[in-house]
């Protein structure tokens, strides 16, 4: 049997209720936030995300979906994120020029070759959002208010937000000695992989999840502790309004985010009792973007929010149990091929007028076609047989309560 690859999902209508429920509330949040939706190809030039994502990335160096166009010499990537793409679209289509700010939201599916496990898959969706043209903490306010706001209306409690700020161009460099100056003084006690990190990216140390590496993280320099007069005061007057906005949050200086193009304002919403896998939405300031991917100097804040990790969250407190897909309104039953048939026009006539109506496709027998009714939770049933289409009257059955009323075939509607 072909089976499908390995960290990809088959979804079926009990799944996918909840997926359009939870798109739902994503898509009515971003439109009250101003933010229209984006659509950009599922795959792009690689070179993009080895500019725009990070070549010194996991994302870039090991995760992503690679291959050789067919026709012409050149290599191909699937998204592994949204970011990058909705800045080359906004760049290519000369967007910049426009009002500031630029609000965008898209719902996608990603692809990264990580190893499967609750929460990780290797075809995954995404909600995310870009705010383009404002380097204001009232901007960063916003989108993190944004993603509070769909989780909160999702009925989370178990999520908790951490925000963080990891400097500018200007006190990045300081922080980073610092924390170069700490991890050599322990480089006897960090993985191979951080000692790697430690030449190239040495924020990603703070980052490791290897138990000794993460118990030094706890004790290192804090980029709080580094920042520049401007990025302090930023983050003073964003924690200013989320706790106006009566936003909680906790300020956390383990976050630091895996992608390259951050700065300043970082963030990631957290979920208890869902596992290892327990970031259901990541973000930040990404000021350094556009340019790097040659467009001009235009700041940005985003998030990207793992849907199936906000379904996990959701499943842990039993959210989901209230989540069905919609019963029918209506099941009419029919005995006798004058009467299917007679069943089917009626079916198609309510359908016309916007009624969930449904009736016999498989030729059960009455009995059987009454026991389906109840199964698929009709609301109502009507049965046809050789006499009701001969007086064009039926007794219309409400299920919940057991009473009967009389209708006319030709013209009743529910
Ligand atoms: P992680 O720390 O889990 O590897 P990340 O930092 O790589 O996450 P981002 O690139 O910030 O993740 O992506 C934004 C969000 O998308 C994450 O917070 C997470 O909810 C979700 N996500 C990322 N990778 C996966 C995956 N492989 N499977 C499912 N969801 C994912
Ligand atoms: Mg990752």
């Amino acid at each position: 049997m072909i089976q499908k690859i390995k960290g990809t999902m088959d979804l079926f209508p009990e799944e996918t209720v909840l997926f359009r429920y939870m798109e739902g509330i994503m898509r009515e949040e971003a439109a009250r936030y101003g933010f229209g939706e984006i659509r950009t190809p599922t795959f792009e030039n690689t070179e993009l995300f080895v500019r725009g994502v990070g070549d010194t990335t996991d994302v870039v160096q090991k995760e992503m979906y690679t291959f050789a166009d067919r026709d012409e010499n050149r290599s191909i990537s699937l998204r592994p994120e949204g970011t990058a793409s909705v800045a080359r679209a906004l760049i290519e289509n000369g967007r910049y020029s426009e009002t500031m700010p630029l609000k965008y939201y898209y719902i996608i599916s990603c692809f990264r070759h990580e190893k499967p496990q609750a929460g990780r898959s290797r075809e995954f969706f995404q909600f995310g959002t870009e705010m383009f043209g404002s380097d204001s903490p009232a901007a960063d306010a916003t989108v993190i208010s944004l993603a509070a706001s769909v989780l909160r209306r999702l009925g989370l409690k178990n999520v908790k937000l951490h925000i963080n700020s990891i400097g500018c161009p200007d006190c990045r460099p300081g922080y980073r000695a610092a924390l170069v100056d700490y991890y050599t003084a322990h480089k006897g006690e960090i993985c191979d992989t951080c000692k790697d990190r430690l030449d190239k990216n040495p924020l990603r140390l703070l980052d490791c999840k290897n138990p000794p590496c993460a118990a030094l993280a706890k004790k290192a320099p804090r980029t709080v502790d580094h920042l520049c007069e401007a990025c302090e005061r930023k983050f003073k007057t964003l924690t200013a309004a989320l706790d106006k906005m009566d936003v909680p949050y906790e300020i956390d200086s383990g976050i630091v985010r895996g992608l390259d193009y951050y700065t300043g304002t970082v963030f990631e919403f957290i979920a208890e009792g869902i596992g290892a896998q327990s970031t259901v939405c990541g973000g930040g300031r990404y000021n350094g973007l556009v340019e790097s991917i040659g467009g001009p100097s235009l700041p940005g804040i985003g998030f990207g929010m793992g849907i199936t990790r906000v379904l996990l969250a959701m499943k842990e407190q039993g959210l989901d149990k209230e989540i069905v897909a919609e019963a029918p309104r209506l099941y009419i039953a029919a005995l006798g091929e004058a009467a299917s048939v007679e069943a089917m026009a009626i079916t198609e006539r309510l359908r016309r007028a916007g009624v969930y109506c449904e009736c016999d496709v498989v030729g059960r027998s009455l009995k059987a076609q009454m026991k389906y009714a109840n199964k698929i939770g009709a609301e109502y049933t009507l049965i046809l047989g050789d006499s009701e289409i001969e007086c064009g009257k039926a007794q219309l059955r409400n299920m919940k309560d057991g009473t009967q009323t009389e209708v006319e075939l030709a013209s009743f509607t529910i």
